[in-house]
Order: structure tokens, then C-alpha cells, then sequence
């Protein structure tokens, strides 16, 4: 598929129909990537990406899944930074358990502290601002904040869909029996459990 085939089915599968303006936006992206990392980017923005992401956040996205380094993003160079991988955005993950009208696991990007977050449009909300620390405090070995927020986001989402899977089961298993009393909450407590994030991850 080329860049612009691979754009295409991405607005499709969210249900939407770009205005050329826009898709021309998204495009540049993407050539700017190379389709090879085009398609890496597509399959996360199809597999785990509720909704179809904005310009900001694709490049949060492509940031977090490291596709793109300093020199390619064309910036001026930066040290490197942790929390953001010296491009300026850091990423914060968002539960649907906590945010409703979301159904899976997503990301929003803010501003870093670093140089390359201070050059950011103003528009781009401050993460030390906002949050006093960062949201997951473990480090992986090798990664970056942003990429390690990355792998939290898949693993958490697989976990989701197979508590899904799971909860679809025993409603099924219990409707044949006393249905009322092993009601929702019941359900409702085991799912936080799960999937809940660590609450000693929070703020
Ligand atoms: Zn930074």
C-alpha cells in the first residue's frame, strides 16, 4: 500500500471521510516517515487507537513508538531527555474506565520541561504544569518515557479485551442461574481490579 492508500483506509476505519486539506496534512506525515514506519503507524492508529488521532497526537503517537529520531523530526537537536525522548512531547495515558467516551485505552501528549517541549506551540498544555509528577514511575530498561507509556498502553489494552472476553462468559454462565444477586457491581469490581491502572501510579 502507498502512503496515501495507507491514509485512506486509516480515516476509513475510524468512519471518517477527511476534507483534502486535512488528508494532505496527515500525508505529509507520512511521507515524512516513509512507508515502512507509515505502516507501523497505521497499525497502531487501526489496532489500538479509539479514535482517530489528531495531528497532535500522531505525533505523540510516533514519538512513543520511536519512529521517528532528532534528526528526521527535523528539529534542532536536543539533549536528550527521558521524559519525552528529546522530541517535546510527553505522553499521558487515559483509561475508558476512568474517561467514559473512550472504549479502549488512549493517549493525550503534552509539553515537556525540556527545550524541545518549551519550543512547542503555546497551545500545547505544559506537563509539569499540569501533573506534579510523571504518571508511571517504573523505568524500562532501554526506553524512553514515552515508549515505555507505549508498551503500558498495549499490554493494558490486551488485558482489557480479554476481561471483555472473560466478563461476556460469566454473564452468560450466570443469566441461567440467580442473575439478580451476582449482579454488576460484583462484575464491575472484578474488571477494576484488572484493568484498572495502579492506583499508586495516579496522582
Ligand atoms: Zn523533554
Amino acid at each position: 500500500m502507498s502512503n496515501e492508500e495507507l491514509l485512506t483506509t486509516m480515516f476509513a476505519v475510524h468512519g471518517k471521510r477527511p476534507m483534502d486539506a486535512q488528508f494532505n496534512e496527515y500525508l505529509k506525515i507520512l511521507d515524512r516517515l516513509g512507508n515502512e514506519k507509515s505502516r507501523k503507524l497505521f497499525k497502531h492508529v487501526r489496532d489500538e487507537e479509539d479514535k482517530f488521532p489528531t495531528i497532535k497526537q500522531v505525533w505523540g503517537i510516533i514519538n512513543s513508538m520511536g519512529l521517528i529520531n532528532k534528526e528526521q523530526s527535523q528539529l534542532k537537536s536536543y539533549d536528550d531527555c527521558y521524559f519525552c525522548g528529546g522530541i517535546g512531547y510527553v505522553p499521558r495515558l487515559i483509561s475508558p474506565k476512568q474517561e467514559k467516551t473512550i472504549k479502549s485505552y488512549t493517549t493525550v501528549v503534552y509539553a515537556c520541561k525540556c527545550s524541545a517541549g518549551q519550543d512547542l506551540p503555546k497551545s500545547y498544555v505544559r506537563y509539569f504544569d499540569v501533573f506534579d509528577d510523571l504518571q508511571f514511575k517504573e523505568v524500562k530498561e532501554g526506553a524512553n518515557y514515552p515508549q515505555l507509556v507505549n508498551q503500558l498502553q498495549i499490554q493494558y489494552s490486551n488485558e482489557l479485551h480479554k476481561e471483555n472476553k472473560n466478563v461476556k462468559k460469566t454473564i452468560k454462565g450466570r443469566s441461567s442461574q440467580h442473575t439478580e444477586e451476582l449482579g454488576t457491581s460484583e462484575l464491575a469490581k472484578e474488571i477494576d481490579t484488572i484493568t484498572g491502572i495502579n492506583t499508586e501510579n495516579e496522582d
